[in-house]
């Protein structure tokens, strides 16, 4: 039997995060639910707010055809308008349903626009640590993932290495604002210093450089603004999903919007357009883009996030664990009591409780806390930390 050796390897290995998601499972089936304290996914524990269960309702009354039936491919052009009109009513901006493209997630989104702006030999620049499907979706499109690590401690941008990381070769950044999985913003200082960094290695090398910005947190943020990235640098590409801000992962729908700023816009559209098609995305789930009309304003319950936030934090924090405070997503980032994040997972392991190391994100020396659970959890877990904390002493 000869297959696809690359996909054949990507479904045999898995992501990690899932594995040790799919132990507490197995665990908690041992050892009962209260007595595992899974840290793993970022499965929102908030639900999906009463606006979305209204709309739902309502859609389900619409004639079976008009409810289940295709959408165009880049969505319906009353939910891309709702969309933009959003956008313009928070950012001050001129959008039209014209730049939106209705997606399956911020997964397809980002697997889209990839394929959108790369060729083979291209490069495409993440920020360490990151999100690890990044480097699936880039290689996937013929890519090279090129890993540069964040300032410490800051974990903002490293403007320095980012300018000597670039290349003739580098079609896009990728920048991920509130960070999974350290949780930090991205501050404007910063975002300004990338978009120089950008346009001087632009200057320099002749060529055109892509800021993608993914952004499934922006509405998941603890008392900081979050700044509009294509009002800073015209080549953004912005790649969005309701999964946390509305908790709806399961359902599949977010949009990539690609702002008239880019000199180059509407291929871009195009080739976005065409990735999904290539990619057989057909066209996002047609309930979910009447849904998202609905609610297009609808707020993130940001409340509960920042309870489990402050617990958390506290009780580490007293622990005598080092943490990077968490500006917005739902993600402590965890120094490890010893070098080897891997070794202090598994002591951790052994105490039932399961953050993900940082090898998962690019980096060594940390673990990734999801605090998206049940606050119970937090509190229950707390004897663990203390423990684990204590063993190393
Ligand atoms: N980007 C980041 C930074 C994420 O954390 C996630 C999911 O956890 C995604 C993209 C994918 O989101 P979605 O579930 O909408 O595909």
């Amino acid at each position: 039997m000869s297959l696809n050796q690359v996909m054949y390897d990507y479904g045999a290995q898995k992501s990690s995060i899932r594995e040790i998601a799919a132990y507490a499972s197995a665990r908690k089936a041992e050892v009962g639910a209260g007595n595992v304290f899974d840290f793993s996914l970022g499965n929102p524990s908030v639900p999906a707010p009463q606006q979305v269960t209204d709309a739902i309702r309502r859609c389900l009354a619409l004639p079976p055809q008009e409810l289940h039936g295709y959408t165009p491919a880049p969505g319906l052009p009353s939910c891309r308008q709702a969309v933009a009109e959003s956008l313009n009513r928070r950012f001050g901006t001129a959008y039209s349903g014209e730049h939106v493209f209705m997606t399956v997630g911020a997964a397809a989104s980002l697997s889209c626009t990839f394929r959108a702006l790369v060729n083979p030999g291209d490069e495409v620049v993440v920020i360490s640590p990151y999100f690890p499907e990044y480097k699936v979706w880039i290689e996937c499109a013929g890519a090279t993932c090129i890993e540069v690590p964040a300032a410490r401690p800051s974990f903002q941008p490293d403007l320095d290495a980012l300018a000597a990381a670039v290349t003739e070769r580098t079609k896009a950044v990728v920048i991920n604002s509130p960070n999974n999985p350290v949780g930090v913003v991205y501050t404007e200082e910063s975002l300004r210093g990338l978009a120089q960094v950008l346009k001087d290695a632009e200057e320099r090398l002749g060529t055109a450089i892509y800021l993608v910005s993914d952004e499934p947190y922006r509405e998941i943020v603890y008392g900081c603004d979050v700044p509009w990235v294509p009002s800073i640098y015209d080549r953004t590409v912005v790649c969005y999903s309701y999964s946390k801000s509305l908790s709806l992962p399961g359902e599949r729908v977010g949009w990539v919007l690609v702002p008239p700023t880019n000199p180059e816009g509407a291929e871009v559209f195009t080739a976005v357009a065409g990735a999904a098609r290539a990619l057989g995305f057909v066209c996002a789930p047609a309930l979910f883009q009447r849904v998202i009309e609905a609610c297009v304003d609808v707020p993130a319950d940001v409340a509960a996030y920042a309870e489990n936030r402050d617990l958390l934090t506290s009780g580490l924090a007293e622990a005598g664990y080092t943490y990077v405070e968490p500006d917005g997503a739902f993600y402590l980032w965890v120094q490890a009591l010893e070098s080897d994040c891997e070794a202090f997972f598994r002591r951790a392991r052994a105490l039932e409780l399961l953050p993900v190391p940082s090898t998962s994100f690019g980096c060594d020396g940390w673990v990734r806390v999801g605090y998206c659970v049940a606050r119970e959890t937090i509190e229950r877990s707390m004897p663990a930390w203390r423990a684990l904390a204590q063993s190393y002493r």
